[in-house]
């Protein structure tokens, strides 16, 4: 007899899902039989793509466009979706972007950029998610939780990072909202956790893995030497979202092949 798939009748929104950890995590989901609502922000034929890739493996969804920085637009693809299929199951706040710069010549415009979209954007869309998942409450046939969210934060809540301060700000930002509304809500059966990613295979360091220079040197950082990829997050988010993770509240996975574990201390100190 084939296993009910854990995440069979759910609805799950995934942010910045046209590209990156997004996809990886969206695909994921719509094989463990979540509706995904794949949200982009500026690429609607990635999005078509993703969503076409889905629907290949008999997966569901649709596409959705919204600047999660924007409080109208999250409303309004809340509504969509509650439009749509009735209530929303699984928020994973993932949109983020790097906007790099040195720490003297940082824009102000760099500076919102990067907060507006990777943490007031997780605060909005955690919001409404949290809004409808109060309203809803538990229904045993779908999960034994009220609603489940995934905040993509990244290593860089915990290392700091120079050249980069407007992001680790925006991740050091996620970890505090993270377990806030984790404590928050646990009572209400709603549960809310980060992923760490260490340095994974998508666009937004392709400067740091796709030559073998880059590669050679992106290794010494990484004890389990290998680069990671979208479908070892995708995997995480499964776990956290399905009712296997449900007394795992307030926490960061890190995905990260050991990124984590001071790799310069390897054969030195
Ligand atoms: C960043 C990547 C970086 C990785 C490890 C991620 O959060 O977005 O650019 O490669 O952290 O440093």
């Amino acid at each position: 007899m084939e296993d009910r798939k854990k995440l069979q009748g759910q609805v799950a929104i995934v942010t910045g899902a046209s590209s990156g950890i997004g996809t990886g995590v969206a695909k994921a989901l719509a094989a463990a039989g979540a509706s995904v609502v794949v949200n982009y922000s500026s690429d609607r034929d990635e999005a078509q793509e993703v969503l076409g890739d889905i629907q290949k493996e008999g997966g569901e969804g649709f596409i959705c466009k919204a600047d999660v920085s924007s409080e109208a637009e999250v409303s309004a693809m809340f509504r969509e979706t509650i439009g749509k299929y009735g209530t929303v199951d699984i928020l994973i706040n993932n949109a983020g972007l790097q906007k790099d710069a040195v720490f003297h010549e940082m824009t102000i415009e760099e500076w919102n950029k990067v907060i507006g979209v990777n943490l007031t954007g997780q605060f909005l869309c955690a919001r409404e998610a949290i809004r409808e998942f109060l309203r809803r409450g538990v229904v045993v046939e779908r999960s034994v939780s009220a609603g489940k969210i995934i905040c993509m934060s990244s290593v860089h809540e915990v290392i700091p990072w120079a050249g980069h301060a407007n992001y680790a700000a925006s991740k050091g930002g996620i970890m505090l909202l993270m377990k806030s509304i984790a404590q928050e809500y646990a009572s209400k059966k709603i549960r809310v956790n980060s992923i760490g990613p260490g340095a994974i295979r998508t666009p937004i360091n392709n400067e740091a893995w796709e030559t073998p220079e880059a590669y050679q040197k992106l290794m010494k950082l990484i004890p389990a030497k290998r680069i990671g990829e979208p479908e070892d997050i995708g995997k995480a988010a499964v776990w956290l979202a399905s009712d296997d993770s449900e007394y795992v509240t307030g926490i960061t996975l890190f995905v990260d092949g050991g990124m984590l574990l001071y790799p310069g201390f390897e054969g030195n100190g």
